[in-house]
Parts: structure tokens; C-alpha cells; sequence
């Protein structure tokens, strides 16, 4: 098999030829059809996660193909699959007993501590996978798979709120956008400064105003969702939410926080992160999903040109999701 891997921190991806992973009893192994981009694989790249144990490979929305299993899988062999970020919780810890195995102390991440889809074929474990509809577009299915899911997690988390402000307009955004107006929710689109063709391609799903990060919202927010690494977006968003409404990080990583006055955060604003998903997350989201109504924009890329579809997510060229196809060629 081929893999794709960064070897330490700051580095390219490199090509690797491998053996096949080995099973343990509860895996399947997968042919990658294909598999999203996330930014998350940027701060993999860059080392700003801790304790990333390279060589390794990243990816963490792929679909593809069951063509071995373990023994004990409860996906059988031939069966299209979906895998996520979260790869392995321990099931025993206070917060896998409370329903909350996205913050269990002991998990596991694909594409963090566990090779992922940036490759031929992957190992995983079959319990921590979502079976798929075998007539699913691979392409437009992977950015589903953590864009989507965290921005699904991330608009539950904001709690029963109107008008929806979104911070950094990639992935995540354009889809939770889609998510929010089925919903019947209104969505304030925040760029970056002077980006006119994200504002309009916010403006074209369906976003009510989109502008730059430096203005002012146009009405009072009921909930923020902030999707870029920016910390300096948090007090700006606070400015825009109305009393009582929510501030959602949805990053995992992101520049730290610039001090603000504690009259932002009066008036019972609240201010939380979104970390990781469970399974119930990812079964209630492709359910969700399976209703037809999600068209995430994607540009794909062969997966041998991994580092340029990062480059391009790093600047700020993509519109929308990036997604990998292996070809096998
Ligand atoms: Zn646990
Ligand atoms: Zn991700």
C-alpha cells in the first residue's frame, strides 16, 4: 500500500510504500476511496496538536470499501463505511460512562494517533466506524464525515438560537449553513476581511449577510460559531451576541485569546469549545445526511497531490471542502 505521511513536525508529506496494517478482531480494513482535508491536518503537519506520534498518517474523513475484517467486526466485508476523527474511547472512564466519550481521557484520533486515510488502504476499528448507503458519492460524503459533523456538534452546542453567526467560512461553515437554514435557523456569514468571493458564495447558500470579520453584525446574534484558529475572534464575537447567547470554538487548535473587558461576557454570554464528537453524533449527522438535502462544494485532488490541496487549504484558495481520490494510479 501507498501512504502519505509527515514525519515530524513542520514537514511535507512524504510517499511511503507499506505492508498492510494487521488486524486486531474488532478492525476492518478499508479500501480509501476517498478523503477530506481538514485543518486539523494542518496543525498534524505543523506539530501544534501534543504528543503527535510521527511518523504518521493523517486523515480522518474517509470513505471507502470493507475488504477484510478481523473476525469480530460488525461491518461485514464489502460494505462502503465512513470513518471519523474518533478512532478508540476506553468505555470505562467517568465521561465514556456519561454519554460523553468525545472527552473520554483515554481516545484515540485518526489521523492523530492512529494512521489514517491519506492513503491506499486504512485500518480501523469497526465500532467506531458508520456504515453508509453503498449508493453514496464518496466525494461529496468525506467532508461530511468532520466538517460537517463538528459543525453539526457545534450549531446542537449553541443551544436554541435564531440567527446563527459563522467565523471562518471553509468547510465546516458552507455545510453547517445548510444545516442551519433546514432547519429554519437565519446564518450571518463572517470572512475574512475582503474576501468578496467567500461573502458571495456564503451569500448564494442562503446566508441572510456576510461581511468581513472586522464589521460590526448587522442585528444582534443569538449564537456564534467560530471555525477559524483565530483567538482574536472570540472577543469580537462576544461583542455580537446578544445576551444570554452563545460563543461555539469549534477548532481544536486556535491563536490565543486577546484579554477582553468582563462587560462582553455580562449578561450571561456564554463561551465553550465543541471537542471531537461520540458516535451518537456521527450516527444522528449521516442520518441527517441521508435526507438528501447537503451539497458541500468540493474541489478534489488526486491523493498524490496531498500537499498541494493543503497549500491551498493553508492560503485560503479553497472555496468550500477538499477532498483526496485515490485512483490507485
Ligand atoms: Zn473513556
Ligand atoms: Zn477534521
Amino acid at each position: 500500500m501507498r501512504a502519505w505521511v509527515f514525519a515530524g513536525p513542520g514537514l511535507d508529506l512524504v510517499e511511503q510504500t507499506r505492508p498492510d496494517p494487521e488486524l486486531d478482531k474488532h478492525d476492518i480494513l478499508i479500501r480509501v476511496a476517498t478523503c477530506g482535508v481538514c485543518r486539523t491536518d494542518l496543525h498534524v503537519r505543523d506539530g501544534e496538536l501534543a504528543d503527535i506520534p510521527y511518523p504518521i498518517v493523517p486523515g480522518h474523513q474517509v470513505v471507502g470499501d470493507v475488504v477484510a475484517t478481523g473476525g469480530a467486526s460488525p461491518i461485514p466485508i464489502g460494505a462502503r463505511v465512513g470513518v471519523a476523527w474518533l478512532g478508540w474511547t476506553c468505555g470505562e472512564c467517568r465521561y465514556c460512562a456519561s454519554g460523553r466519550e468525545n472527552l473520554c481521557d483515554g481516545a484515540r484520533f485518526h489521523g492523530y494517533h492512529i494512521d489514517g486515510g491519506y492513503a491506499d488502504v486504512m485500518r480501523a476499528d469497526a465500532r467506531f466506524c458508520f456504515e453508509l448507503d453503498r449508493g453514496v458519492d464518496p466525494v461529496t460524503t468525506a467532508p461530511l464525515l468532520c466538517a460537517g459533523l463538528i459543525g453539526f456538534r457545534s450549531l446542537r452546542l449553541a443551544g436554541d438560537a435564531q440567527r446563527i453567526g459563522i467565523y471562518g467560512y471553509g468547510s465546516a461553515a458552507h455545510i453547517v449553513t445548510q444545516v442551519a437554514l433546514h432547519a429554519g435557523q437565519e446564518v450571518f456569514a463572517f470572512t475574512s476581511p475582503g474576501d468578496d468571493a467567500t461573502q458571495a458564495f456564503a451569500r448564494e447558500l442562503g446566508a441572510s449577510w456576510a461581511g468581513g470579520s472586522d464589521e460590526a453584525a448587522p442585528a444582534p446574534l443569538d449564537a456564534a460559531l467560530i471555525f477559524a484558529p483565530v483567538g482574536a475572534l472570540v472577543p469580537k464575537a462576544l461583542k455580537d451576541v446578544r445576551k444570554g447567547g452563545a460563543v461555539v470554538c469549534g477548532g481544536i487548535h486556535m491563536s490565543d485569546i486577546p484579554s477582553f473587558p468582563y462587560a462582553d461576557l455580562w449578561g450571561e454570554r456564554q463561551l465553550r469549545s465543541v471537542a471531537n464528537l461520540t458516535r451518537q453524533d456521527g450516527h444522528d449527522f449521516m442520518a441527517l445526511a441521508a435526507e438528501g438535502f447537503l451539497t458541500p462544494k468540493v474541489t478534489t485532488y488526486p491523493m498524490r497531490d496531498a500537499n498541494t490541496a493543503l497549500a491551498d487549504l493553508r492560503s485560503g484558495a479553497l472555496t468550500g471542502s477538499a477532498v483526496l481520490v485515490n485512483n490507485s494510479d
